[in-house]
């Protein structure tokens, strides 16, 4: 008879990437443990780190300083930190946390399996952060699972002066599009309906491949797989997007009209010191090519405020940016040194108290846009893929649109994991409200969103 699983709660902090890799960490360790949402009962504790910014890190510092009373309780606890910050500090974390278990990289999570079993067995903490190509095992799909984030590629080349991930994640690496392919294909087998493609920077896709392939390339190997609904990939470096794939969003029908495309400053000058390789005017125009080329797109950026040397006119030349592009949506930041960063290094840091300001005129006007976006769209008829029960009432649905906004309306559970058509009824700064059209038949296929508006 076959012994019952342990238990596995994982913590996830940072991006989608995290995200995927939390999945891949509960994967190859499902022979052993099944994953709960309790923390308490776990066996098993992991927390997937980020250090793109000082406060990301500051916040598992914090976890893990409460996590010290958990592991007295319970000493046969494992507590294992994986990740970027796992990546970048290595054996030091053991002496910052010495009630640590487990310590593994960005490049480590197949090897999950043997340091968790010689964590059991050994009192000695394990660390593994050796850098290395992973391997990528044949992945299991969860019964029910309609969406699936999918790694094309690892790491990143462009050393932006202000960013850590070139240093924890290491240089570009991109995964065989057949291997690609073949996992999207056993994803939408199993019923599968919704793929993100992600990267650190997607556009460069497929370089160091013995068989040079672009991303473009990929996306029309994936997009006509039979059952995929939505297709999605991020992130997107603006100087890489080139004309063949901005000409695929009109092209490719299951591509969502959703890009996100990090501009992270409306200033040359800054732009410039951030070494991203392209210029306001340059990001404006491409910014006008898609939205010829996908009239009803969505899009969505990075901000970064108070980068070293910015003044006001380079902080207005953001906020002038952000009025010319009209962002459906923004993720903004007060710029943070990070370890080995050049920026970090820079001499005219900009005080906190300055950043904190900056920060708040730029939300403000965002905001503006972003609820200006969701006005836009009541009144139309729209595909919403369900993804769960809203946390507040069990009859409340939440779902997203092709163009990435989140919905919430009325609807019976059963509708989770499906294609519906819903009617925008209210425009909220974050969301939208709406109304299950259960007249209509659920919609299985792709709906182009600019065909629905009414
Ligand atoms: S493109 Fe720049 S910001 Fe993005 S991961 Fe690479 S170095 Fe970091």
């Amino acid at each position: 008879m076959a012994l019952p699983k342990k238990k596995l709660f994982i913590k996830t902090f940072g991006c989608q990437m995290n995200v995927a890799d939390s999945q891949q960490m509960a994967q190859v360790l499902a022979d052993d443990f099944e994953v709960t949402e309790r923390p308490e009962e776990a066996d098993l504790y992991l927390i997937n780190t980020c250090a793109i910014r000082h406060k990301a890190e500051a916040k598992v510092q914090s976890l893990l300083g409460s996590l010290k009373a958990l592991k007295q309780r319970r000493p046969q606890l494992i507590l294992g930190v994986g990740g970027c910050v796992a990546q970048r500090q290595g054996e030091q974390l053991l002496t910052a946390v010495p009630h640590l278990d487990l310590v593994f990289g960005t490049h480590g999570i197949y090897r999950l399996p043997q340091l968790v079993r010689r964590a059991a067995y050994r009192p000695v903490a394990q660390v593994e952060t050796a850098a290395g190509l992973a391997p990528s095992p044949r992945r299991h799909w969860a019964p029910g699972q309609v969406q699936a984030l999918v790694t094309i590629m690892q790491g990143c080349d462009n050393f932006c002066t202000f960013c850590v991930v070139p240093y924890v994640r290491g240089r570009e690496y991109s995964r065989p599009p057949g291997e690609i392919a073949a996992e999207v294909a056993d994803f939408l087998a199993a019923g599968g309906k919704e793929v993100t493609l992600l990267g650190q920077n997607v556009n460069s896709y497929g370089r160091g491949l013995p068989q040079p392939i672009t991303f473009p390339e990929l996306l029309r190997r994936i997009g006509p797989l039979p059952g995929l609904a939505r297709l999605r990939f991020t992130t997107s470096h603006p100087r890489d997007l080139s004309p063949e794939l901005m000409a695929a969003f009109g092209e490719l029908a299951p591509l969502c009209e959703h890009l996100h495309l990090p501009v992270q400053s409306g200033s040359d000058r800054i732009l410039e010191a951030m070494h991203r390789g392209y210029g306001s005017r340059e990001y404006l125009e491409k910014v006008a090519v898609l939205r010829r080329a996908c009239p009803g797109l969505s899009l969505t950026t990075d901000l970064i405020v108070g980068f070293p040397g910015e003044s006001e006119a380079d902080f207005q030349a953001t906020l002038d940016l952000m009025t010319a592009a009209a962002f459906d949506q923004a993720f903004s930041f007060k710029y943070s040194p990070r370890p080995q960063t050049r920026a970090a290094t820079f001499a005219d840091q900009v005080s906190e108290g300055v950043k904190t300001e900056r920060l708040q005129r730029l939300q403000t006007l965002q905001e503006k846009f972003t609820l200006k976006a969701h006005e836009r769209l009541v009144g139309q008829r729209r595909e919403v893929l369900v993804e769960k029960l809203s946390k507040r009432s069990p009859e409340q649905l939440c779902g997203r649109l092709r163009t990435n906004q989140v919905v919430n309306f009325s609807g019976p559970p059963e509708l989770v994991g499906r294609l519906v058509q819903v009617r925008i009824e209210q425009a909220h700064p974050h969301s939208l409200k709406g109304r299950w059209l259960a007249d209509r038949p659920p919609a299985e296929g792709h709906h182009p969103e600019g065909a629905q508006g009414e």
